[in-house]
């Protein structure tokens, strides 16, 4: 029987309910492959195996990130999320974890009052902007790459005002099938991804600290209605290069593979088979008390 092994989302320790092993979507580090296993009393997916990670953050993709009309529209698509989920116009938000500041950017446009912070981007690794509060605070893509997932939801709580809003865009565990890891290589990101924690279990941590969800999105922002502009069309233009992450932060490559009947019902329609997994929850924190009435 496996050993158990404890869990940094629900604290079970328990044998894995699952084990598996992928390649990592990186073209850098593809030829390599990392273990994973899946709590059993949570759903949690976790790397198994410690690894020096500035090693492979030295040339990772992402911080080839640079701002396109493209971008600026997904990033509009997540700022609308926020807004419906009651951040306001003028609102004070805060990035966590912003990278080169691409959607701070693009909020500052939009009329929010929005600040950034990134450990490993010289632009925005300033922690004084740690030190104030916000109406909302947004970590996209980012809960699933520290070491303490449960820390971070606690350092973002105090950073938002009471009432305020705290957004997480993460991968959810439960929604992807370990028995097909090459399948979710791109979701499981390895070894970047170090806990993705399944939606049950950040709902109950939140609720655990007094936070509600006030809005939830199953699918990605990036997953739209505008012609090759969704995750399915993405993911198989991905293969048809070579199945790494950097090719989408590449000049555009033709191929032929992409003038397909299949591929050209995913230019158009591909939104709607994308899986449900890997939205964008809202949460509010708790409100201020109301001052005590005088009677
Ligand atoms: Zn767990």
């Amino acid at each position: 029987m496996a050993a158990s092994l404890p869990c940094v989302v629900c604290g079970a320790a328990q044998p894995p309910a699952e084990e598996a092993a992928v390649a990592s979507n990186v073209r850098a580090f593809a030829a390599e492959r990392f273990a994973l296993w899946r709590c059993a009393g949570c759903r949690s997916i976790h790397a198994r195996d410690e690894v020096d990670l500035d090693r492979y953050y030295r040339d990772y993709p992402f911080a080839r990130a640079t701002p396109s009309r493209i971008t600026r529209f997904f990033h509009g698509r997540l700022w609308k999320r926020l807004r419906a989920a009651g951040v306001a116009r003028g609102a004070r938000v805060l990035d966590y974890g912003c990278g080169r500041g691409l959607l701070v950017d693009e909020l500052r446009r939009r009329g929010a009052d929005a600040h950034g912070y990134d450990a490993y981007d010289p632009a925005f690794a300033d922690r004084a902007v740690l030190a104030d509060r916000y109406d909302a605070a947004i970590a996209q893509d980012v809960i699933e790459h520290v070491a303490d997932p449960l820390a971070l939801l606690d350092e973002l709580g105090r950073l938002v005002r009471p009432g305020g809003r705290v957004a997480i865009g993460t991968p959810d565990a439960a929604a992807i099938d370990l028995t097909a890891p090459e399948r979710w290589r791109h979701t499981l990101h390895q070894p970047y991804h170090r806990h993705l924690v399944a939606h049950p279990a950040l709902v109950a941590a939140a609720t655990a600290r007094g936070w509600t969800v006030v809005a939830h999105h199953r699918r990605p922002y990036t997953n739209t209605w505008v012609p090759t502009l969704n995750q399915p069309y993405l993911l198989r233009y991905l293969r048809a290069v070579d199945d790494t992450l950097d090719v989408a932060f590449e000049p555009p490559r033709f191929r032929w593979a992409m003038l397909s009947p299949a591929a050209l019902v995913d230019a158009a329609f591909g939104a709607l088979r994308c899986p449900p997994g890997d939205g964008l929850t809202v949460f509010q924190t708790p409100a201020p008390a109301l001052p005590a009435t005088k009677t």
